[in-house]
């Protein structure tokens, strides 16, 4: 079991994968550079990773179950071989289980020889696209939408893996950034909408592909640009050119501004840490909280909190410690210690808090059970008052672009009102920022955005069923 933000995997909306790809003009440990990217990704997916590297005109590969240093741990890493191409992903699983044969990069012999694939994202028809290929005689090892993308770009590569990719690309649904590997050729797609995040950078005369910046200074590698929403890269022993997918309206994920992505990275021209900021500053300038101290629920909620009290003069404090080395070996084997998991991760620092009206600030509340125990902490702690704010607006819609929210039956803010969901988690007020708020938050970015968990508003509607029955009633 592991936590992010002292969230337990049901508490809220998790990201699916990062993908990370280096082409060298030199046969070298090209795994290590993968190794040190994928550890910077950690954040986007923890169940299970894998790297593999292209040398001669073949892939070596290792994948398997756990955190990048645990699954390359005892030699594993040092054993893949010295090569020019290398991709590697981490995954956290929402299209099929959470299983090692799931895991990526999905490396098989098609008609461009050896090949490789690492996907971050949902295809939405993706099971239309699988009874085809079935229909033509395919068979499938595993349940992620990824193999169906493999078998689709062999399907139409007739030995021309840029043709292929080209070909299949045209045929998806969905949000997919996407490193692809053969003998000679990386190759690195962003869906047409830009909904996942994908930047290019440069080490010396490498190319290093990732799925956010802060991974590319993992590596040693400078950021050159974004690939662009529909841009298809290649690069080999030729050089670099791109094409480009049917032009849609970009729609990138604003969700990766504030929860999914590291405060480090910068997206599509603007600072992850920048947006937080910013929102901070927005929620205070629309505030008539009156408070003692403002603080960040660790770490999402913190940029935000610095910027609220830059506009406010309220003093930004620390209200909740963490515990750092909670990670994936904090098993809960029964539901009444899962409801304790959160102060094991978090606990109220009475000295900044006691006797205070105390405003704190998370990244969203997505099903309010983190929320209400973290409300319930700071009251332990001594808090006068507990002013509950969201950087981000209420979440009412599950969402199918690679976040594991299905169904309205999860979301508090699709069965509550603003109201109700206060007096659900115990605070003495509450307040979301406005969908307009957090596009102003996020107005340094070249795309424009979804906002599809917010308003609706997205490439793919949500089909999700609305059930009659909610975890909230
Ligand atoms: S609905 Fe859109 S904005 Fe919300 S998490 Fe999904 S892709 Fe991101």
């Amino acid at each position: 079991m592991y936590l992010r933000d002292g969230k337990l995997p049901s508490d809220g909306m998790h990201e699916e994968c990062g993908v990370f790809g280096v082409y060298s003009n030199e046969t070298r440990d090209v795994a290590h550079t993968v190794y040190y990217g994928l550890f910077a990704l950690q954040h986007r997916g923890q169940e299970s990773c894998g790297i593999a590297v292209a040398y001669a005109d073949k892939i070596n590969y290792y994948k398997g179950m756990g955190l990048v240093p645990e699954v390359f741990s005892g030699g594993r890493l040092s054993q893949l071989p010295e090569g020019d191409i290398a991709i590697g992903h981490v995954r956290y699983s929402t299209s099929g289980a959470s299983l090692a044969v799931n895991a990526q990069p999905v490396v098989f012999t098609g008609k461009c020889g050896r090949t490789a694939l690492a996907h971050n994202g949902n295809l939405t028809n993706a099971a239309a696209l699988r009874a085809e290929l079935i229909r033509d005689n395919a068979v499938f090892q595993t349940s992620v939408d990824s193999e169906v993308l493999a078998l689709l770009i062999n399907k139409y590569s007739d030995g021309d893996i840029v043709k292929g990719v080209l070909a299949a690309c045209s045929k998806l649904c969905g949000s997919y950034a996407l490193v692809v590997m053969t003998a000679d050729k990386l190759i690195a797609v962003r869906d047409p909408y830009g909904i996942r995040p994908l930047a290019i950078g440069r080490a010396l005369d490498d190319v290093v592909i990732a799925s956010e910046s802060c991974a590319l200074d993992a590596a040693g590698a400078a950021f050159e640009r974004d690939v662009q929403p529909g841009e298809v890269f290649v690069v080999d022993a030729k050089g670099e050119r791109s094409y480009f997918l049917e032009k849609k309206e970009p729609a990138a994920c604003i969700f990766e501004y504030v929860y999914f992505a590291r405060p480090d990275s910068v997206i599509d021209g603007l600072s992850v840490y920048a947006a937080r900021r910013e929102a901070g500053h927005i929620l205070a300038r629309n505030s008539r909280i009156e408070a003692d101290v403002v603080s960040g629920v660790p770490d999402s909620g913190l940029a935000a909190a610095h910027g609220y009290s830059e506009v406010s003069g309220i003093p930004c404090v620390e209200a909740l410690s963490k515990n750092r080395y909670v990670g994936r070996t904090f098993i809960q084997p029964e539901q009444g210690m899962r409801e304790s998991s959160v102060s094991v991760k978090l606990n109220a620092l009475r000295a900044n808090i006691e006797g205070k009206r105390v405003i704190i600030i998370d990244d969203s509340i997505v099903r309010g059970t983190t929320s209400r125990k973290i409300v319930r902490l700071l009251r332990e702690g001594g808090a006068k008052e507990v002013h509950m704010m969201a950087a981000s607006p209420v979440v009412r819609h599950p969402c199918r672009l690679g976040i594991d929210i299905e169904n309205y039956s999860q979301l508090i803010g699709a069965n509550k009102s603003v109201e109700e969901i206060c007096r659900f988690i115990g605070a003495d007020t509450l307040t979301f920022m406005t969908v307009e708020q957090l596009k102003q938050s996020c107005r340094g970015a070249r795309l424009g955005f979804c906002t599809g968990c917010f308003d609706g508003q997205c490439p793919y509607p949500p089909q999700a069923v609305r059930e009659s029955k909610s975890q909230f009633d």
